[in-house]
């Protein structure tokens, strides 16, 4: 089954206390289209400057992407950069150009209406409620989001909760949105709000998924030795998940479902961050990501105590 994802194209630069790098491929819809590539067909919405580097273009369809939904249209991608510190857990904006950004409209090929999956990756919401509204009802709709709309945006995220299935965001996100301190409270009261699920990430910590029922989940990350860009590692994970579930989806979705997309959401984010931008998802195979899914079930298992 296909996924729909909708999100920002992007040419960023990145620096880290080693390495900089200008006008590199990034957006949250390019990591979250490449990362559902890799188990599902994708739909990709978005929009690009005539900047935007054909080699880039030629990228999303090496990988299947269909990218009937990407508009390009006169004037400058969207540009964003960003500094981390040496905790790579910590990062600063340095700037944001919204450029063709800026009068985005996203218009659904009516090809996309009937996508069954959607992953509304990081834009504002006003916007990933207008994709919805041209979707026939997706039987799972996955949101991301970030500070900057609960901050300007927050009556349009409410707006966006209460028609998603499950919203994915970062635990400092999750504590600024419920003004928890509590992820476990912050977590119930977001599915207060209307998403079945929540997702909260925790960076190099790992991620707590909650369910219907009580249903918890909890998934540590991938221990590695050397981070060289964090840049987009939640929107991989977003797209690794949505992917996943796509691929595997048959009937209902269940919560054993949405614990192994977890996994393989966090499997992907591990390896797009060894490299920068979305250089590793070039060299990535299935066995890779096969291989480091076994890696999280061997560090997560352990025995039951026998009296
Ligand atoms: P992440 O590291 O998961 O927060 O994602 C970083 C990516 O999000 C970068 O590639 C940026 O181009 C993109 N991005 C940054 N700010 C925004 C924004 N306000 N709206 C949409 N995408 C953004």
């Amino acid at each position: 089954m296909s996924v729909l994802v909708v999100g920002s194209v992007a040419l960023d630069t990145v620096k880290t206390p080693f390495e900089e790098h200008a006008d590199l491929l990034g957006g949250s819809a390019s990591y979250a289209a490449v990362g559902s590539s890799f188990f599902s067909p994708v739909n990709m919405v978005g929009v690009v400057g005539d900047d935007f580097p054909e080699a880039h273009v030629e990228f999303f369809k090496a990988r299947n992407i269909n990218l009937d939904g990407l508009q390009t249209v006169p004037g400058k991608t969207f540009r964003w950069s960003g500094e981390y510190m040496l905790d790579m857990n910590v990062r600063e904006t340095r700037s944001v150009a919204l450029n063709v950004f800026e009068h985005f409209n996203p218009a659904l090929p009516a090809s996309y209406a009937e996508t069954p999956f959607a992953l509304l990756a990081n834009i504002g919401p006003n916007l990933q409620n207008h994709v919805l509204d041209q979707m026939k009802r997706p039987k799972f709709i996955v949101a991301d989001t970030m500070d900057l709309w609960i901050n300007i945006a927050l009556d349009e995220l409410k707006r966006l909760l209460k028609r998603v299935d499950m919203l994915i965001l970062n635990d400092s996100e999750a504590r600024h949105l419920t003004k928890q301190t509590s992820l476990v409270k912050a977590g119930q009261q977001i599915q207060a709000m209307g998403p079945r699920f929540v997702a909260v990430k925790k960076g190099e910590h790992g991620c707590l998924l909650f369910g219907e029922n009580g249903d918890f989940f909890s998934c540590c990350a991938y221990p590695l030795e050397d981070v060289h860009d964090p840049t987009g590692a939640g929107d991989t994970f977003a797209g690794g998940f949505a992917g996943y579930l796509a691929a595997t989806n048959r009937g209902a979705v269940t919560f054993a479902d949405l614990r192994k997309a977890v996994v393989f959401g966090s499997v992907l984010a591990s390896y797009n961050v060894e490299q920068f931008s979305l250089e590793r998802m070039r060299t990535l195979t299935k066995a890779d990501i096969q291989e480091r899914y076994e890696g999280f079930k061997l560090f997560s298992h352990f025995e039951v105590i026998e009296d």
